[in-house]
């Protein structure tokens, strides 16, 4: 551990529905760290290269995009804003569409190295929480603690049905399990930075853990390597 306790980086990976953002927002909470949402920034690049009509499998054409787009997390109160050059568009990167979008284009290598820069130099200061599917292996290979999410999928599938009903919108647990399969598939198959557990990660099974739960055995995990 070469950093001190409150500048320490923590990286979060998983499968879809595994409880990252929760985990990391109220770890982040906790440790008085800052939450980077790094699945947020490829939504928000794929909600403006849907908004442009451009061709997800065009690489050259959405790394000029991710070149020349202005991606910005900021938070308000308890909630984390998304701004693409300057317009705020939290609720609209959370839409299917878009989703279904930013599983397509992150598997770009030259769309990813723009993201992973950016990422980098968000936490030069370090201090940071950041979840997604290559921020133990990729992003930062030297983040102080480690831990890689998972859950049963039918749990999964659970979350995420709770989720949009949530937001008002009622979907199949057995389709929402299928998108979901469909979705950890290209992230794990890709050839560029594909998801899998880092060496040194902890893997924590969140299926019959409530958030604080999981936050608590990070804590301790976290404690543990401090005094180390
Ligand atoms: O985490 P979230 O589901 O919001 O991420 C949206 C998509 O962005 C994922 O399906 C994944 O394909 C991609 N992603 C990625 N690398 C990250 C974060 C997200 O490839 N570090």
């Amino acid at each position: 551990m070469r950093r001190t306790k409150d500048c320490l980086i923590i990286a979060i990976d998983g499968p879809v529905g595994a409880g990252k953002s929760t985990a990391a927002r109220l770890l982040a909470k906790r440790l008085g760290y800052r939450y980077i949402d790094s699945g947020a920034m490829y939504r928000a690049l794929s909600w403006k290269a849907l908004r442009e009509g451009l061709d997800l499998d065009d690489e050259q054409c959405l790394r000029r995009l991710a070149d020349e787009t202005c991606i910005a997390l900021e938070s308000l109160d308890d909630r984390e804003l998304i701004l693409v050059d300057g317009q705020e568009v939290s609720r609209q990167i959370r839409e299917r569409e878009v989703e279904q979008a930013s599983s397509r284009i992150s598997i770009h290598p030259s769309v990813r190295s723009v993201m992973v820069a950016q990422q980098r130099r968000m936490a030069e200061q370090g201090g940071i929480v950041m979840d997604g599917r290559d921020i133990g292996t990729v992003v930062f290979p030297d983040a102080d603690v480690k831990f890689y999410l998972t859950a049963r999928l039918g749990e999964r599938a659970k979350r995420r049905y709770l989720e949009a009903q949530a937001a008002g919108v009622t979907r199949a647990v057995d389709k929402l399990a299928e998108e979901i399969e469909a979705r950890d598939a290209r992230d794990m198959n890709r050839c560029a930075s594909p998801l899998r557990r880092a060496d040194e990660a902890v893997t924590i099974d969140t299926s019959d853990l409530l958030a604080p739960q999981v936050v608590d055995v990070m804590e301790e995990e976290i404690r543990r390597k401090v005094a180390a």
